[in-house]
């Protein structure tokens, strides 16, 4: 069987439209395919590769602590050089108050974490999140996830969680005094990218402070630069209690987050009761190269472009077929009226050399988030081929 059979025969198939391209490698934005392709990823493994594929100096860290050691200790137990400087780091790019560091696997896994501290620490039962949210996979994030049709078939899931509009400031009252934690992603990713107002998080913000209820922020996939701040959460002029990242974190290894205020990360410590366990959690080959992920989007100015470059794309991307486009940053949604519509420009610009996809909960437009590096020759590049595509299919 060749590497396509295999891949169909003996590996568990999550999609009914699995990509099917056989990577040989990826650098930069681009990926290279078996039979000689050439392919701009212009959805950086759905928002992972913010520092592009194979970054050198992630490469460097990578190699530099496979030299030393690979896993050790289940987390929190030995000192491990990687995993302190990136705590450290992290924190050099959060406000004062968020100083302690939990390290994970994931995304799924943070936000376990996360919801589990926060009834730890506040001893409330409920938990509030969003309709049309997306924190994950597994029971405890799918749970608090916002899409009814995702949930069905595993219930029962975690009582005591009720879901609150995204953006709607009349919704805040349903925040109370049993409330452990609301759960927010500052920027709605697989919704199709939906951005709420400035005064709405200061009402979110204001609502969790009256009800001693803390303010969880998911950042898996607005963090990290992607909407121009390294911080979704700075552009609305908010702290949370707690704030949640992956993805782009470990510039293209598996590795997430949780960091919260040492007092209420405190929690945890106490025996008996377990807090969070994790045997892999903030492995020393993903930490080393998570900090090198942090200094390269620093000492390269990635996040200073990110707005620009934006614009850029919003400039060229014109079109009848387009209806309009949602972003912050380069965290974008282009609009078409139906996947029927989308569907066959994706599958002929992949054709045609470019990678993109549609949002779990929004299935009428396209997913632009390219890694920052992106140059501006590559953007016109990509989106000819968008448009080049459109033309093709609705000439
Ligand atoms: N939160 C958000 C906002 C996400 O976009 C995702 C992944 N798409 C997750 C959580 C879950 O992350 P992971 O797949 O690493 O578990």
């Amino acid at each position: 069987m060749n590497n396509r059979q295999l891949f169909l025969q003996h590996l568990a198939q999550t999609t009914d439209f699995p990509l099917m391209i056989e990577v040989e490698k990826a650098e930069g934005v681009y990926l290279y395919g078996s039979k000689g392709e050439k392919y701009i990823d212009l959805i950086s493994g759905i928002g992972v590769s913010n520092v592009g594929h194979r970054h050198p100096k992630v490469l460097e860290a990578i190699h530099g602590q496979l030299d030393k050691y690979l896993h050790l200790m289940v987390y929190g137990e030995y000192v491990q050089s990687p995993q302190s400087h990136l705590a450290k780091a992290l924190c050099d790019t959060l406000p004062e108050k968020l100083d302690n560091v939990y390290l994970v696997n994931s995304g799924s896994e943070a936000i376990e974490g996360a919801l589990k501290l926060a009834k730890r620490y506040t001893g409330k039962p409920n938990l509030i999140s969003c309709v049309n949210a997306y924190h994950g996979s597994s029971h405890g994030s799918l749970s608090v996830g916002g899409n009814e049709i995702f949930k069905q078939a595993y219930r029962p899931l975690l009582p005591g969680v009720s879901h609150i509009n995204y953006g709607e400031i009349s919704d805040l009252e349903s925040i109370d005094s049993n409330t452990a934690a609301v759960l927010v992603e500052t920027v709605q990713g697989e919704a199709g990218i939906r951005v709420a107002t400035k005064e709405y998080f200061q009402a979110l913000r204001t609502r969790c402070d009256e009800t001693g209820t803390l303010l969880i922020l998911d950042e898996v996939q607005c963090g990290f630069g992607r909407t121009g701040k390294f911080w979704a959460f700075e552009h609305f002029g908010i702290i949370p209690d707690i704030v949640v990242c992956a993805k782009g974190m470990g510039g293209g290894m598996p590795i997430g987050a949780f960091v919260a205020n040492k007092e209420v990360m405190g929690v945890f410590k106490n025996n008996p009761i377990l807090g969070h366990i994790t045997t892999f959690g903030g492995h020393p080959v993903s930490s080393a190269a998570s900090l090198a992920t942090i200094q390269i989007l620093l000492e390269e100015k990635l996040i200073e472009s990110v707005e620009e470059k934006a614009n850029l794309i919003k400039t060229l991307l014109v079109h009848t077929k387009i209806k309009s486009i949602r972003n912050k940053g380069l965290l974008m949604a282009v609009e078409f009226d139906s996947f029927d519509t989308l569907k066959p420009i994706i599958d002929r610009a992949i054709e045609l050399g470019v990678i993109t996809d549609w949002f779990l909960f929004c299935d009428d437009a396209m997913r632009i988030a390219p890694p920052l590096t992106i140059t501006s020759a590559e953007i016109h590049e990509a989106c000819a081929i968008i448009l080049q595509a459109i033309e093709e299919v609705f000439p």
